[in-house]
């Protein structure tokens, strides 16, 4: 239902109108304004940071590398491109993506496109001139027809509101927002709170600088080995031979990745106990998300999904030596529920004589004071923190605006019990407005550059549609929408997703509507149901 609100008279005075204008310079919105400019369409881009990278511009913090192949997670919409970029590792780091954000900026001329330092502050739909009127933080306004969020599904940092932080004496960073400058944690005692992603691949870097190492873990984290090395020339050169093929063989996967290593279509349930040692420890040997491919069930069947859980607790048992440690490193929740950590030493970390790891998950931290904090009874003295506490994923940076739709119906009240949305594209009552990467889609687990295609050819090719037709607006409509939340959910329904808490849920930050946010139904699927809406005339729209 839409709700009118008293708020929002768009402001009267437009500096300029636009076809476009796309929120985010990193991936999303590189790939968008490059687009847009290639349909002569007039874009603009608003990019709250310096520079280009969004996500790799931001997570700067120590050992931040991508868990998916650097062949792969690239983009592939230019062949010469693709052609043409060197990279030196199997697993790029967060430097080479830089660059590579770089290079593609440069490459395609898109900085004159971009305004920097620009932090959009919201937005307003103006529906006697069927556009949006946009704001930036320090005042200026564009009229656009369409705005295109490509803020990123991981862009808004969790920081926790832990009593008495602002008391701690000591410098404190959080992973998604760390220092341009360099950090030199030598001889410092340092405390790193989290156990996902970020921390899991910062850790062992930090306990070979720092002098002591504190881990607070509130949940055990599954990590897989990412084998990371230097790309193997040959391997490089078979891929770019055949690249196109190799990108529409992905675009075939679920994941939209490892067409090298396909999933085994076997249930773990169906293989011998030997059968399975042998398939785990393959794929562990192959390093990174394979293990989750060594059989079709491992993230829909519980009792798959418990088979491979225990191989990895066996792995930490085999890595760890003191046993009460390798015990609290070992997860009890269904493998993969919470996303699957990618690391380089993780778990030998903790057989460092500096390394010690404080379980809160009973009892959580309770307060810091100027020289660190307490929790469990005890004190715990540092110098430096280190938060890796995550993000308020995929819906945390549409709330932070102040966006309203038609009627000034505004995004906190439209997403009030969660992310509703059509397709992860369109959201009923904010008409001409798209979303790449968002709730709704299988951003969160796709490899997110061919998410990211996927979505801007998508709302590019809409948007030709909708000026060949002469049409103004495109909206999802409500039964659309409705639909589409209960598809999403289903999908979620027929994994394992919904055994654990996890940013998918919402279930890291407190207060936030529990609502399985990213569609777990596979790329294949979704693409192809986006392919048939566009094909029925864009069906669940209405376009006027
Ligand atoms: P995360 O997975 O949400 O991990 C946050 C950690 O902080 C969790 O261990 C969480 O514990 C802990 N935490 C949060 N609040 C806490 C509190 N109040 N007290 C104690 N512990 C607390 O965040 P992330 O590691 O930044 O990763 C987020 C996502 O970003 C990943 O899942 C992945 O999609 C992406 N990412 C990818 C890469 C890569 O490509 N290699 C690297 C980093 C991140 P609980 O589990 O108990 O909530």
């Amino acid at each position: 239902m839409l709700q009118p609100m008293s708020a929002a008279k768009p402001p009267a005075a437009p500096a300029r109108a636009l076809d476009l204008l796309i929120v985010g310079a990193g991936f999303g919105g590189l790939y968008m304004l490059h687009k847009a400019r290639s349909m002569g369409l007039q874009a603009l881009v608003l990019e709250a940071a310096p520079s280009v990278g969004g996500t790799w511009y931001h997570n700067r913090y120590p050992g931040a590398r991508v868990d998916i192949q650097s062949m792969e997670y690239s983009y592939s919409f230019d062949e010469a491109l693709q052609q043409e970029w060197r990279w030196t590792e199997r697993y790029a780091g967060q430097p080479e993506l830089l660059r590579y954000a770089n290079h593609v900026a440069d490459r395609f001329g898109l900085r004159d496109g971009i305004l920097f330092d620009t932090r959009m502050q919201g937005a307003a739909f103006d529906e006697a001139a069927q556009q949006w009127v946009v704001r930036a933080a320090d005042g200026r306004q564009w009229r656009t027809r369409f705005l295109v969020m490509a803020s990123g599904p991981l862009s808004s940092p969790n920081r926790p509101d832990f009593p008495g932080l602002r008391d701690f004496a000591g410098p404190v960073f959080h992973t998604a927002d760390w220092p341009h400058e360099p950090v030199d944690f030598s001889g410092q005692r340092v405390a790193v709170v989290g156990t996902g992603s970020s921390a899991v691949q910062a850790i062992p870097i930090i306990a070979q600088q720092a002098g002591e190492l504190t881990v607070f873990q509130r949940t055990a984290a599954y990590a897989a080995p990412a084998r990371n090395a230097p790309l193997d020339p040959d391997f490089e050169a078979r891929i770019k031979a055949d690249y196109a093929n190799f990108r529409a063989r992905n675009r075939r996967m679920h994941g939209g990745f490892g067409n090298l290593l396909p999933p085994n279509p076997v249930s773990a349930l169906a293989a011998t106990p030997a059968q399975r040692e042998a398939a785990f420890e393959e794929r562990w040997q192959v390093g990174g998300f394979a293990i989750l491919g060594a059989f079709n069930d491992l993230l829909t069947s519980l009792e798959s999904n418990a088979l491979l859980a225990e191989f990895v607790r066996g792995k930490i048992r085999g890595t760890v030596s003191d046993a009460a440690t390798a015990a609290l490193l070992s997860p009890t929740h269904t493998i993969g529920c919470k996303r699957l950590c990618v690391d380089s030493g993780y778990y030998e970390t903790f057989n460092r004589p500096n390394v010690r790891l404080v379980d809160v998950s009973q009892r959580p931290i309770e307060r810091f004071d100027a020289r660190g904090l307490h929790t469990g009874g005890r004190h715990h003295d540092f110098d430096a923190l280190v938060l890796a506490t995550g993000f308020d994923a995929m819906t945390g940076t549409m709330l932070r605006l102040d966006l309203r739709g038609r009627a000034g119906l505004s995004i906190q009240d439209k997403w009030r019990a969660g992310p509703l949305n059509y397709l992860g594209l369109g959201i009923a009552g904010f008409p001409n407005l798209f979303n790449i990467a968002g709730p709704g889609s299988t951003s969160a687990f796709t490899n997110v550059i061919v998410a990211i295609e996927h979505h801007v050819d998508w709302i590019a090719e809409c948007i030709a549609h909708i000026d060949a037709q002469g049409h103004g607006t495109i909206e999802a409509t409500e039964a659309a929408e409705a639909a589409w939340t209960e598809h999403v959910n289903a999908a979620a329904r027929r994994t394992v997703f919904l055994s654990c808490n996890s940013w998918y849920l919402g279930a890291n930050i407190p207060g936030k509507p529990r609502m399985f946010m990213p569609l777990a139904d596979g790329f294949p699927r979704y693409a192809d149901h986006c392919a048939t809406v566009a094909r029925k005339g864009y069906e669940g729209f209405v376009l006027q």
